[in-house]
């Protein structure tokens, strides 16, 4: 065996490197924080090759004295940490690790310059080892220069992916600072082409610079998709834009989160967002969102992973409960606010095309696009100077139905159509889920009680849940070794097919293993009655009975979206009609 011995700077700075810059798109994060840590207002980007060959950050910020520039790239040296106060971090980096370790695995050149009136100067480190320090012409602000990362640790290099891949991570982290700091100037070039642009935003109302913000990165989809927040709760701050349900997304790549300005990629957050929209959303899809937290800094710890993703909380409980209470108030005061099925598309098709066809094919395209992502906003019927306010109702007169599925009404600047079954459903699901909480569900008694046979194990399995039948208004008797019977069932679904609500009741049942919360046991027994309980497609409805549904869906969360997501109606303004018949 080898003796003891303690390895050299630049072999820890290269471990070093392996944790805290893994890839290209890592140098940039740290690149780019250095740079928000010397308060620039503009920072471009230039990447060659997917960042392997070549990455240039480049500032105007406060810039590196000449006598600092060696302890820049001298590894736990750092300017940013008061030694007293370690727990109260409020610049991006604080551990010094960033440019020793790029600069141990890399040719990089730092250029800086603190005042504009006199010359600046240039460090030269290659593999850890520093070449030259000169003066040099540069502007104030910082500029450094990577050459051939990992070219020194071969292994590292193998294990890039191609270079199509590296440049979309350095566009995603870019993207992501570039909202959370929403008021300064980036500019990423990637191989000379400038992809993203976003000018400095100084507007005094700071939403405003958000915004602006969100609309250059996102597009207006996302803007008009969502519901601003901003809101204090406690400690903890909470602002962004909260997607509305029927603008889901396959996975949490639209989840923009960030903490005390730190750009935060952590699995435990997705989580609990995902339970702040389980009610409408279903399991596979995933809300899209900006999250801004702020807290005081001794609530949270930032040093637990060495890029910093990721951070823990003090009391992450108290945390979730916020957080679920914020955006489910927000959600629910966005009421019926729902997603069009692409309206504008669907018009523009109407318009550009004159034959039969089009009818067709706009009848497909919308059963597609019914779960589609790209979806426009209801635009809220503004009621303020309307003189017969107290006549006017959001989702308007139910003036007829049409194949016995939808329901067309006429608003004040259009027409609304509605999904009849979609809608009931939404309001029956609520319905019984509020009364279960408030345990008040009207039972209605059979005049004949249904008897349903089953498997003798079903119904041995079944004796448990006889009891917390009766919390739903589902009133059961084993009867005998092969049946029970049922005697009571809520109002609601009096009407339905008692037998097969029952029985998928059972399967329910027998399908929910104790792992599931009991919220969400709740939440699926409440839907699979809502199911059964809602007015059917093709049920002939009366204009009172739809005028009913209407107010209700006014006057229920949620009601934009049925349990599943998808949108209970859309909305055609008359602007649009005119354009289909070339009006406009
Ligand atoms: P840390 O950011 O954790 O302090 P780094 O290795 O990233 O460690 O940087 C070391 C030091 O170099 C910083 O503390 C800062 O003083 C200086 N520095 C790095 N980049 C810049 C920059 N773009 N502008 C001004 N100073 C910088
Ligand atoms: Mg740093």
């Amino acid at each position: 065996m080898n003796k003891i011995r303690l390895l050299s700077d630049n072999t820890i700075n290269q471990i070093a490197a392996g944790e805290v810059i893994d890839r290209p798109s890592s140098a940039v994060k740290e690149l780019i924080e250095n740079s928000l840590d010397a308060n620039s207002s503009k920072i471009n980007i230039y990447v060659k090759n997917g960042g392997k060959k070549e990455i240039i950050v480049s500032d105007d910020g406060d810039g590196i004295q000449k006598n600092d520039l060696k302890l820049a790239i001298t590894r736990h040296a750092t300017s940013k940490l008061d030694e007293e106060n370690i727990n109260e971090i409020s610049s991006m980096g604080f551990r010094g690790e960033a440019l020793p370790s790029i600069g141990s695995v890399s040719k990089m050149i730092i250029k800086s310059n603190i005042n504009e009136n006199q010359d600046g100067n240039k460090i030269e480190v290659t593999s850890g080892n520093i070449k030259t320090i000169s003066p040099i012409n540069q502007k104030k602000g910082t500029t450094v220069e990577i050459r051939d990362l990992f070219f020194s640790t071969p292994a590292r290099l193998n294990f890039l992916k191609s270079e199509n891949y590296e440049t979309l991570l350095i566009k995603k982290i870019v993207q992501r600072l570039a909202i959370c700091n929403y008021k300064t100037e980036f500019n990423l070039f990637v191989n000379g082409k400038n992809v993203i642009s976003t000018k400095k935003s100084d507007h005094p109302n700071d939403n405003e610079n958000f915004m602006k913000r969100i609309r250059d990165l996102l597009g207006n989809d996302f803007l008009d998709n969502s519901i601003f927040f901003d809101q204090k709760v406690e400690d903890f701050n909470f602002k962004g834009l909260l997607g509305i349900p029927t603008f889901h997304h396959s996975n949490t790549n639209n989840q923009f989160l960030f903490i005390n300005k730190r750009v935060i990629q952590d699995k435990s957050m997705n989580v609990i967002f995902k339970l702040a929209y389980r009610d409408f959303m279903s399991y596979d899809r995933f809300p899209q969102l900006v999250v801004f937290i702020d807290c005081p800094t001794d609530k949270l710890d930032v040093n637990v992973h060495p890029s910093k993703n990721e951070v823990r909380f003090r009391n992450l409980n108290l945390l979730r409960s916020n957080i679920l209470k914020t955006f489910k108030e927000k959600l629910a005061q966005a009421g019926h606010k729902a997603s069009t099925v692409n309206t504008t598309r669907a018009v523009n098709k109407f318009y550009n095309k004159s034959n039969f066809q089009t009818f067709i094919e706009l009848k497909e395209e919308n059963i597609q696009e019914s779960t589609s992502e790209n979806l426009n906003v209801i635009q809220e019927n503004e009621s303020s100077n309307d003189e017969n306010e107290e006549n006017f109702f959001p989702l308007g007169y139910a003036k007829s139905q049409f194949h016995k599925t939808y329901i067309v009404s006429e608003i004040r600047n259009g027409i609304v159509i509605v999904d009849q079954h979609a809608a009931h459903e939404r309001l029956v699901y609520e319905k019984l889920k509020k009364d279960f909480y408030e345990k008040k569900i009207q039972t209605q008694i059979l005049l004949i009680p249904v008897v349903i046979d089953l498997d003798p194990n079903v119904v041995e399995g079944l004796k448990n849940f006889i009891n917390s039948a009766d919390n739903y208004g589902v009133k059961l008797e084993v009867f005998g070794k092969k049946s029970i019977l049922v005697r009571e069932v809520p109002s609601i679904l009096a009407n339905c097919n008692i037998k097969k609500l029952v029985m998928d009741l059972v399967e329910e049942i027998t399908e929910i293993n104790e792992p599931k919360s009991l919220e969400s046991k709740i939440n699926a027994i409440c839907s699979k009655m809502a199911c059964h309980g809602s007015i059917r497609a093709g049920r002939e409805l009366q204009i009172d009975e739809m005028n009913d549904l209407l107010r209700k869906m006014e006057s229920t969360p949620f009601s934009g979206q049925c349990n599943h997501g998808r949108p209970t109606y859309v909305q055609l303004n008359i602007e649009d009609i005119e354009k289909l018949f070339g009006r406009k």
